[in-house]
Order: C-alpha cells, then structure tokens, then sequence
C-alpha cells in the first residue's frame, strides 16, 4: 500500500515536470503540505521557475529548485509526469533515492518507479493527490484546497476540456468549502496578462496555417518573439487553444523554437490539442512524444521549419 510506504519514510522528495504548468504546482504543494502535516520531512522540488500566474498560492515559496544530496531521501514522489525525464536534470540521479513513488494521469506513463499509481481516468494528477490525502488522514486545510482547486481548474481548462468529470465539480466544490477562492483564483490564473503576452499572441496568431482539408492548423513561436515581446516560457500557457477553436479543426499543433540551431535547421517543440475522438497522444507516441487524448506534445531535432510543417501537415490527411 502507498499509504504504508508513505507512513514508514521521514524524509521525502517531491517532484513534478518542468515548465509546471497548474496541476504540476498544485499536486505538489497540496501533497507537500498534507505531507508536512503528518511530520514528515518535505523537499518540493521543481527545475523551472513557478510562472508568475501560480506565485500567489499559499506556501508556494516552500517550492525549490535546488534538490540537494539525493542520497539523503528514503523516498521520492514524483508527480504529473509521464516519463521520469519529464523531472529534468535530477532524473540521472534519482535512482539513488530506494523508493520511487510515480503518481500521474497520463495515458502515455511510462510506468517507471518502484510505486506506480497511474489514473488515465483521473481529471488532473491533483485528483489522486485528493484521494491519496484522505487515505493518509491528513486534514484539507486552506493552502491544500487553494492548490487543488486551482489544480483541477486549470488541467481542465476551466471545466471544459473533455477530462473534465464528476469528480472536478465534487473535489471543487469541496474546496471551495475548505477555503478555495475560486474568484482570487481566476484573478491570478486568468486576469493578470502582461502586455507583452498579448503583443506574443498577436504574433502567434499571425502564423496560423490551415491544411487543405481545414482539419489541422498550425502556429509558430519563435525565440525572437518571446525576446522582442519580453515574455517567457510561462506566458505561452494556452496559446495552443487559439488555433483549436476554428471551425472544423480537430488538431491544433503550436511549434516553438527551443533553439535556432545552425543552417536553419533548429530544434522545436511541437503541442498538439484536438476536440473530440482524435487521440493526439497516439500521434505524439509516435514521433517520440506523448501525453494525453487531447493534449499532447514532441519533440523535433535538427529539422527546418518548413519540414517541420510538411510532417505535421501529412497526419492532416488521416483525419
Ligand atoms: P504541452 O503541449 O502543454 O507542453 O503538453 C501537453 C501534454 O502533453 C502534457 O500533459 C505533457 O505531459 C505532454 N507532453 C508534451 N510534450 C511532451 C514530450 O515531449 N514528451 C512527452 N512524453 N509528453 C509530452
Ligand atoms: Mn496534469
């Protein structure tokens, strides 16, 4: 039992997926503090910066991006990730650590660790951090409800992705009744764009190109947008869904430079989101990604832009 292996160790890693998106920082502070509550000794552990949008929640500075000597743990907990690389530069090192614990909702998981608790029917990771907190005794105080509400609302785009289900709405309403804010909440996560982060999109949108057939769009991000616009990372959150919402797409695919590399052949990551049955995660697996039904992402190395898009555009044809 995870409880029991849980109860038995004193000092416990916690990690999630680099470029943390809401589910990732949520899952983690939630089971960090309950963790904490309980006596244990509790490093959360994230290698990129918390985006700006998520730094108001309560005890998110307990976050770090300093693991420390690994061999100090008896346990690592790692969260929301598909594969173990998903954690970033520790995953090298981390089996030093006896007991690793992988507790996500990605149909993908690789199924790594000594412990796997893989929900693919689970709305976000934060939903089993909910039913893992309850089978450890721990109480929800404000802090874990603030950080599960917001987990759930973001995994599920505001309720509205099609993971969206009846335990979202309980586990949300039950936080809001433990000390959620879900107005605060939607303040930070939705209502505090930066102008930058619309001139960003104003480029992005710009890039839009639609297959022949109008079922796969595409849009392009580049280093020098996020430089001319001063954005980061953080601020591409939800981009991809500009290109999901015209009429007859079903796959929307954002490619964003991660480096320019040599000879116009550079380095891209691509997210791909779709509506309805299309199983992106099927089509990322393939070119060496993965993910979930409707939101997916690969990588792509050494390729020019242009190849990029002839490859992409080719999965237009089987829709
Ligand atoms: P995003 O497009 O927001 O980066 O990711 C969407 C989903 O696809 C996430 O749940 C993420 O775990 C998964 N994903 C994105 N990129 C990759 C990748 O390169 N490899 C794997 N295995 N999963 C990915
Ligand atoms: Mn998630």
């Amino acid at each position: 039992m995870i409880t029991d292996e849980i109860h038995k160790s004193h000092s416990i890693l916690i990690a999630s997926h680099t470029q943390p998106d809401g589910d990732a920082i949520g899952s983690m502070l939630s089971l960090g503090v309950a963790l904490k509550s309980l006596g244990k000794k509790v490093t959360l552990y994230n290698e990129s910066p918390i985006p700006a949008i998520f730094r108001f929640l309560p005890s998110v500075n307990l976050i770090v991006a300093e693991a420390g000597n690994l061999g100090n743990y008896d346990m690592a907990i790692i969260l929301d990730c598909g594969d173990l690389q998903r954690i970033g530069k520790i995953s090298d090192d981390i089996h030093q650590i006896p007991v690793i614990i992988n507790i996500d909702h990605h149909i993908t998981n690789t199924e790594f660790g000594t412990t796997v608790m893989v929900d693919s029917t689970a709305c976000a990771t934060a939903e089993i951090i909910y039913r893992l907190i309850k089978d450890l005794g721990a109480t929800i105080d404000k802090t874990i409800a603030n950080a599960l509400y917001t987990a759930i609302l973001t995994d599920t785009g505001s309720f509205l992705f099609q993971n969206t289900n009846s335990a979202a709405f309980s586990i949300s309403s039950e936080m809001v009744s433990k000390g959620a804010d879900p107005y605060i909440v939607a303040q930070y996560v939705y209502a505090t764009y930066s102008l930058g982060r619309l001139k960003l999109l104003n480029m992005v949108l710009d890039t839009i190109d639609i297959s022949e057939n109008g079922k796969l769009s595409t849009m392009f991000l580049s280093q020098k947008m996020l430089m001319e616009t001063g954005t980061q990372l953080e601020d591409i959150y939800g981009l991809v869904n500009y290109a999901k919402h015209i009429e007859d797409v079903q796959v929307a695919a954002l490619i964003r430079e991660t480096h320019p590399g040599v000879n116009g052949k550079g380095t891209f990551h691509v997210s791909l989101r779709s509506s309805g049955a299309v199983d992106v995660s099927k089509i990322a697996s393939e070119l060496g990604g993965g993910g979930h039904c409707n939101a997916a992402g690969f990588k792509a190395e050494s390729m020019t832009l242009s190849d990029l898009k002839k490859k992409i555009f080719i999965l237009a044809k089987a829709l």
